[in-house]
This record gives structure tokens, sequence and C-alpha cells, in this order.
């Protein structure tokens, strides 16, 4: 039994949690997939650090993508943007992860093994982005799409076949620094700075990502 089927039950459950908390089409593919793919890892993990099988290790997370993938770990592994267990770092924008240790940061890093996968298939199209350009217009295609993709995967006897991963040691800071708050002269809002008067938004040295109307 994997880690996932123990806390869930069946990986089935887990995926119908993680899909029910990402709220949209109930074969969301990076979901799906994201989820075998956080079982995956977490069984890596335990075979490559045996040392620490049977104490409870607290995980930190790196998703290489905001697309799907950092639903799973918030839903299943509680490890949220909120809390700080996550990072997001979008260098590339690939369907990767790191889940390690956040006591040392040794753990392993998760990606798609596409050489495992049919050049033909909806899930290499769907990791490629070679989908037809339509799945991003229309919603009933982009469906049907992810429904071929999930009967695809199912029909794939080895769950995990489709992944790779390397051990890696994570170099982000666990403790990132605490700035002190000030309160900005301009918009009265308290911010986070070592030693500016005034926002960034208010002194226009950030381009603000709204506009006022
Ligand atoms: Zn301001």
């Amino acid at each position: 039994m994997t880690d996932i089927e123990k806390k869930f039950g069946s990986i089935e459950n887990a995926v119908k949690e993680a899909i029910k908390f990402h709220g949209k089409c109930k074969y969301t593919p990076g979901i799906i997939i994201g989820v075998y793919m956080l079982d995956f890892g977490l069984k890596k993990f335990y075979e490559e650090f045996k040392e620490k099988e049977g104490n409870p290790v607290r995980f930190n997370v790196v998703c290489e993508t905001d697309w799907c993938l950092p639903d799973v770990f918030q839903i299943l592994m509680h490890l949220t943007l909120g809390n700080r267990y996550m990072h997001i770092v979008k260098t590339d924008g690939k369907f990767a992860y790191a889940l390690y240790d956040r006591k040392d940061g040794n753990g392993v890093r998760v990606f798609i093994n596409l050489e495992k996968l049919n050049k033909d298939g909806e899930i290499y199209k769907f990791f490629t982005r070679t989908r037809d350009n339509i799945v991003h217009t229309d919603a009933k295609i982009r469906s049907l799409s992810n429904r071929k993709i999930f009967y695809e995967y199912m029909d794939i006897a080895d769950k995990f076949e489709i992944f790779g991963y390397k051990k890696v040691h994570v170099n982000i800071p666990a403790k990132v620094e605490y700035l002190p708050a000030k309160i900005c002269k301009i918009c009265g809002e308290s911010f986070l700075s070592k030693d500016k008067e005034i926002c960034l938004t208010c002194s226009g040295e950030k381009k603000a990502y709204f506009t006022y109307l």
C-alpha cells in the first residue's frame, strides 16, 4: 500500500478529493496524473532515504508550474502557499516538482518521462502542448480530450512508468528573511520593506498589477 492509499483509502479517492478541490472538469489531466505523480514521488523518497521510513518526515515541495500540480500538494499533503511549505519556481514551466525533507533539503525531483509516452497519444500531446488549439477555446472539445487522456492513462498498467526522478538537494533557504513592516507615507497601507518609506506601488518603482477604476 502506498502512502496515498493509506491516507485516502485508495488512489481513486485521493483523485476525487483533488478534483473536487481543483473545481474544474472531473477528467482534468494535470490533477489526475499529478496525484499518481505525487504517489510515485513519496514512494521514491522513502526508497532513496530509507533511514527516514517510519519517522514522520515534514515535507516541503517546489512546483515548477502553477498549472494543476500545486493543487495536488495543497489538498493531499497540506503543503500550501499560505503555510509556505510550497514554493512555485516557474523557471521553465515544467510539469515537475521536488518533494523534500524541510529539515535537510534533501529529496526527489519528479518529472514526466516523455520517452515512455506514446508519441501519437493524447497524453503526449498534453505534455508537449500539441493538442489541437481548439481545446483552449472550446470547453466541450477540451473535455473530450481530457477524457481521452484519462482513459489512455487508465490503460497504462504501470501508472508510474511515465515518471522519472532524481535525488536532489533543494537550494531554497528553509527560513526566508523576515522583513519589517513600514507604513507607506502616501497610501497609508502597511507594507514589507527594510528601508523604504513609500511602497513600491506608490513610488512607481514597480508597475502595479492593477489600475484604479
Ligand atoms: Zn503606498
